[in-house]
């Protein structure tokens, strides 16, 4: 199947006379027949729901299908984008262990490495997103874990040469994981080029109406964990009887880990009714996609053009410096989200910002409506200026995400704000 149909047919099969739409399992838990077989879930030697803290048929449709849609062996949700990144570390990382991540990954992953982490004992080192293949290997060090970088960047609009990351993390034995967020599996598969996590905030276009907080890891599979670098993957885990995840579950330790360890014991599972409203938002998830990402080149174009607009960052214009990547990478489109500046800096931002009339003026993006937002008074206010020029991001920057409204009415409320900074 097509990555169109598998939006609408992996996950959840009804058979004759079940209902047409996923149900939405209201159940925090499930009732079995003998207490043998409860013996043998918790075990783990049995498939089944056991207590919607750990698994829900809901979700679980909704989990198939995301793994489907990225091309791995299993996925995991989470209640937010921040839940899944947080998870995905935390399944290869101790206290004492280390991370080197791009530099232009999303604020709140950056406070999360460089601030929450750092205190638990999880250090990181940042890497520049074009650095030569002989300077990342000097970020690592013999405790490094994972390496963590973003498709497409949110907001700085790198462009992820995920190739060169995996060949960096693959030469000291450890994993690639990617947000692929902006990208959605629609636009790229990272594993296809070697990356061997995937995380998501599902919060953005995969729910794509903005009504549900959510993210999703998924698992390649690929991941030889035997090396040495993860006995939690290869030894007993005390606090499952002893259970060894590469040996009862191979291809899927990573991901199966993540869900009966630390999912378990951290909660931050979705309800079955959040995973409903996912499935909605994924269902359409492609058409939606190839509009978006029509819709933004055109609002780039034009912001191009415009005599108050310095610059205009969008990997679908040619004139990036991202746009050989964006070509090999997200042949597709580069999805709906683009940021420029206005010329006169931060003051100049802000008039544009509060001249926009049909454009949503909102902490969010990547939804179907257009909004626009200004990135230093608002996510990444907690940033130094340091910071700030480390994620790529300038005082003047306004992020915008094109929305589906018919382009024509995009561009005269831009047209608009530009002509009253
Ligand atoms: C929004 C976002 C997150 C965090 O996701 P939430 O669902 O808001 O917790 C992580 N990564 C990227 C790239 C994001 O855009």
């Amino acid at each position: 199947m097509r990555i169109e149909t598998k939006c609408l047919k992996e996950g959840y099969h009804p058979k004759n006379g079940e209902p047409k739409a996923l149900p939405i399992y209201q159940s925090t838990t499930y009732v079995y027949d003998s207490a043998e077989q409860i013996g043998n879930l918790f075990d783990l030697s049995e498939a089944g729901h056991m207590y919607s803290r750990i698994s829900n048929p809901t979700v679980d449709a909704v989990e198939q299908k995301i793994a489907a849609l990225e091309g791995g062996v299993g996925a995991l949700c989470t209640t937010s984008g921040q839940a899944a990144v947080l998870l995905a570390v935390l399944n290869l990382c101790s206290a004492g262990d280390h991370v080197v991540a791009v530099s232009t990954i999303y604020g709140g992953s950056i406070n999360l490495l460089g601030v929450t982490l750092k205190r638990m004992g999880i250090s990181c080192t940042w890497v520049d997103p074009n650095a030569a293949p002989e300077e990342l290997d000097k970020a690592f060090r013999p405790n490094t874990k994972l390496v963590f970088g973003e498709t497409l960047a949110n907001p700085a609009l790198t462009v992820l040469d995920i190739e060169k990351f995996a060949r960096a993390a693959h030469r000291h034995d450890v994993p690639l994981v990617v947000d692929n967020t902006f990208a959605t599996p629609v636009l790229c598969r990272p594993f296809e080029w070697g990356a061997d996590i995937v995380v998501h905030s599902t919060s953005k276009y995969m729910d794509g109406h903005a009504v549900q907080i959510g993210g999703v890891i998924v698992d390649s599979g690929k991941f030889d964990w035997t090396s040495g670098k993860f006995p939690d993957l290869c030894t007993p885990d005390e606090s499952y009887h002893g259970v060894v995840y590469t040996e009862q579950f191979g291809a899927a330790a990573y991901i199966t880990k993540a869900r009966v360890q630390l999912m378990r014991d951290f909660g931050v599972y979705p309800s079955a009714q959040a995973a409903f409203l996912l499935n909605l938002g994924l269902e359409t998830l492609p058409v939606r996609m190839e509009r978006h990402c029509s819709n933004a080149l055109r609002a780039a174009q034009f912001l191009q053009a415009s005599d108050k607009v310095e610059s205009v960052n969008y990997p679908g214009l040619p004139e990036s410096p991202y746009h050989a990547l964006a070509q090999k990478y997200l042949p597709g489109g580069c999805s709906g989200v683009i940021s420029f500046c206005v010329k006169g800096g931060r003051d100049a931002a802000v008039r544009f910002i509060d001249h926009v009339q049909m454009i949503n003026n909102l902490v969010h993006v990547a939804d179907i409506c257009t909004c626009v937002l200004h990135p230093a008074s608002s996510t990444h206010r907690q940033l130094t200026d340091e910071q700030l020029v480390a994620a790529g991001i300038t005082p003047g920057l306004i992020r915008l995400s094109v929305g589906l409204e018919h382009i024509d009415d995009i561009l005269a409320d831009l047209q608009r704000a530009l002509d009253a900074v």
